[in-house]
């Protein structure tokens, strides 16, 4: 299906529309075809698949995942963009649009009750994607992942800096519990840089395209993964002290952690911000064999 973006065609809609971008909703719109391109080639959609799409906008980039997916199902908070859509996507009999706020939508049920494909089927594969509102990046991406959903992947684009943090490696800066709760759930990859200029209006960072693969069950074997989490937010929530403290201090017990690293085989005076995601699952394993 043939498709319009860029500036003009945004500036048109904003003045036929009388729309006015709202900053605290993130509204920064995709103007380039080639980002929106990369990012539906990225997520992988199929025939078979669905997509969720969160914060359409204007619509283009649901234009371009509703050429290659079985059914879009977008999820977006402005109202004054339903009519937008609405005419945008008209050509389209693969798109529902949902008029919600994505941090208050229960997605499992959302995509049992709207996510069949045309022709009644369920989707083989479900694939998350959005050019997400950066004031609520972290929240989105950990409520998904602790929803549960049984999806292949997830393909945002977020503030370069953010990117950063997720591919951050242990022992450098950006390394901090997004890298590590990602990394538990999948492996994150970056499809591409996007600059400021390629948004409408213009944001003051950069971007990045993220592709965060899922692995069923996580990518390291843990019994409880609510601890695993623990002792990795004990261990950043003190992130200047030694492991020993960092872990006394966020609840768990002085001779209990003591007895984990050691069984972990982790030495206490290390700083959280050196273990690799793997570490910290010994450690947990340590501290609750049987949980
Ligand atoms: N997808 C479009 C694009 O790429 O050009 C627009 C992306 S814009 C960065 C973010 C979109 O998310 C906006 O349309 C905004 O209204 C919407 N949004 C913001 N907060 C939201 C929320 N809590 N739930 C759903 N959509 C939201």
């Amino acid at each position: 299906m043939p498709q319009i973006s860029g500036s003009e065609e945004i500036r048109a809609l904003e003045r036929r529309y009388h729309f006015k971008f709202d900053k605290s909703l993130g509204q920064n719109f995709i103007n380039d075809q080639s980002v929106l391109d990369d990012i539906a080639d990225a997520c992988g959609a199929g025939p078979k698949d669905l997509v969720l799409e969160i914060g359409p906008g204007m619509g283009f980039l649901t234009m371009a995942l509703a050429d290659r997916a079985g059914k879009v199902l977008a999820v977006e908070i402005d109202e004054r963009l339903i009519p937008i859509l609405d005419r945008n996507l008209a050509l389209y009999n693969n798109v529902e649009i949902i008029n919600q706020d994505i941090l208050k939508t229960n997605i499992p049920a959302l995509i049992e009750e709207k996510g069949r494909l045309k022709d009644g089927s369920r989707p083989e594969n479900i694939r998350i994607v959005g050019n997400l509102p950066y004031y609520i990046t972290t929240p989105i991406l950990t409520g998904l992942l602790e929803a549960g959903l049984d999806a292949e992947s997830i393909t945002v684009m977020v503030q370069r800096e953010v990117a950063d943090r997720i591919m951050a490696r242990p022992a450098t800066r950006p390394y901090c519990v997004l890298t590590l709760e990602l990394a538990y759930y999948g492996t994150p990859e970056v499809v591409r840089d996007v600059p400021a200029e390629l948004f409408v209006p213009r944001p003051k960072v950069d971007s990045a395209v993220v592709k965060l693969s899922l692995v069923k069950g996580g990518t390291v074997p843990v019994k409880d993964r609510d601890l695993l989490f623990k002792v990795i937010k004990a261990g950043f929530g003190q992130r200047r002290k030694t492991l020993s403290n960092a872990l006394a201090l966020g609840g768990f017990g002085k001779e209990e952690t003591a007895r984990a690293l050691e069984k972990a085989g982790i030495d206490g005076q290390r700083r959280a911000e050196t273990l690799s995601l793997k570490e910290f699952a010994d450690i947990t394993g340590a501290l609750a064999p049987d949980a």
